[in-house]
């Protein structure tokens, strides 16, 4: 009877149960690189400085118009330092399809706003924007760290980073004592901490003089001292407070991974790491790093921006190929975190559905809320595809959905993918306390991600 159950029945194992001791190897080595990577790109900017760098180390090379394009060359195309698309050119012409993985490197964080800085009661703060879906009360009370560029009207632009170095000095959103919150701690948690009230400690000693805003005044001088900017200057900046808390595994079997900006860096990773390893694809190979998905992906960086249509234009017409002949016989994954099941907060799942830590590369077939609205919702044909691919390749996977049925939702890069007639699907690292400062993913999932993105990028 035991073997009818196992042939008939579909059962999980734990990815634990699965590997030997040189997979778990390969692993911890990946884990290691991917932690290095994570840990010095706080912003989507960064992440695309520290891809470029990775990418020209590997023999890529800026994709230039017209240029002849023969198989095995390596392009990449930055766009405006926000976002990348990064390509290896198959054996075969672009009229039979490309394989793409589409990431994304913003996360939720804390962009000042443009008239910022203000004096208080003599201390001194930044005002504070939050970008993405933040639960606001988890940002206060943690050390923050100061990211971003401030562009002058010489067009000059001016690199700033405070706080990264380990003698240099952090920021703090403050709270109230327990002692005086009574009334604070009758609000939902959501209205406890409010969006203005998410304003950054940044100064306290007042200028030797007696005028006004003497705190302020201390705090410019300092910051025209470090980047010879002025208060105007601001304006024109993009700066933006994260967590400034280092990468570190968690657990006394150091099995996960902790830190910042896991969505969507932990997929963003595991795409370039198999762009980099793949060799002589059949089919051309594509890498999205794409900016903007926690605000919509909308703008010129995000994914529904036609630079990437540009990318693919430009690469299909030095074949000579029309790019929609391209785009419909093109296979995407859309490599993007999910939920991982959270034993603490079971009431939100429905577990048979639900993506578990240590369970492999989290395979959704549909993102979405409510009646799936607001998703691609990939076809059967698709995922019989990939759980073809993934068994030849020894990927260990699992099927993944956000949450109960009514309880929410979410969307990623997917479908805007699908509907430029690009067969769709989402695939990518669990993840616990998503969307939190501090986020935690396991480190078998990363790994088995990058093994899938691979193996869909060296497919016939
Ligand atoms: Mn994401
Ligand atoms: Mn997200």
């Amino acid at each position: 009877m035991d073997d009818l159950r196992s042939k008939l029945f579909y059962e999980q194992k734990n990815g634990y149960d699965l590997i030997d001791t040189a997979v778990r190897l390969e692993v911890e080595r990946y884990a290691k690189e991917y932690m290095a990577f994570l840990n010095d790109s706080r912003t989507e900017r960064e992440a695309v400085e520290n891809a470029v760098r990775l990418a020209e180390e590997r023999g890529f090379v800026p994709f230039v118009p017209g240029m002849e394009l023969v198989p095995g060359m390596k392009v990449y195309k930055n766009n405006r330092g926000k976002a990348l698309l990064l390509a290896v050119i198959g054996k075969r012409s672009l009229s039979e399809g490309s394989v793409i993985a589409g990431a994304h490197v913003d996360s939720p964080r804390l962009d000042l706003k443009q008239v910022t800085m203000y004096e208080s009661d003599e201390m001194c703060y930044f005002k504070t924007h939050y970008y993405g879906g933040i639960k606001k009360y988890q940002w206060v009370t943690i050390p923050l760290e100061l990211h971003g560029v401030v562009a002058l009207k010489n067009g000059e632009v001016v690199k700033v980073t405070i706080g990264r170095e380990p003698d240099e000095p952090k920021f703090v959103i403050t709270d109230l004592l327990p002692h005086l919150a009574q009334d604070q701690m009758k609000k939902t948690m959501a209205e406890g901490i409010t969006g203005e009230g998410l304003n950054i400690l940044i100064g306290s000693t007042p200028y030797a003089d007696d005028g006004k805003d003497r705190v302020k005044l201390a705090v410019m001088s300092l910051l025209n001292d470090l980047y010879g900017i002025t208060e105007e200057d601001f304006l024109s900046a993009e700066l933006t407070a994260v967590p400034a808390f280092d990468v570190c595994e968690i657990g006394l079997d150091r099995s996960l991974i902790g830190g910042y900006g896991h969505d969507d860096r932990v997929c963003a990773y595991a795409e370039l790491k198999a762009i980099f390893d793949v060799e002589a694809p059949e089919k051309t190979c594509v890498c999205i790093l794409a900016d903007k998905e926690e605000t919509g992906s909308d703008g010129v960086t995000g994914m529904q921006s036609a630079a990437f249509d540009c990318f693919m234009e430009d690469l299909c017409a030095a074949q000579g190929v029309e790019v929609r002949r391209c785009l419909e016989k093109s296979f995407c994954l859309s490599a993007d975190v999910t939920n991982a099941f959270d034993p603490v907060y079971p009431e939100v799942s429905e577990k048979r559905s639900e993506s578990k830590v240590n369970y492999g590369m989290a395979i959704c077939k549909f993102t979405g809320a409510r009646g799936k609205s607001g998703t691609s919702d990939a076809s059967a044909e698709i995922v019989a595809y990939l759980r073809g691919l993934f068994e030849k390749a020894g990927v260990v996977w699992q099927m993944a959905e956000l949450g109960k049925v009514d309880q929410g939702g979410g969307g990623t890069i997917a479908k805007f993918m699908a509907n430029r007639n690009i067969d769709t699907i989402d695939a990518g690292v669990p993840v616990l306390s998503m969307h939190a400062p501090f986020e935690v993913v396991a480190k078998f999932d990363c790994y088995m991600t990058y093994k899938g993105v691979l193996a869909a990028y060296q497919d016939k």
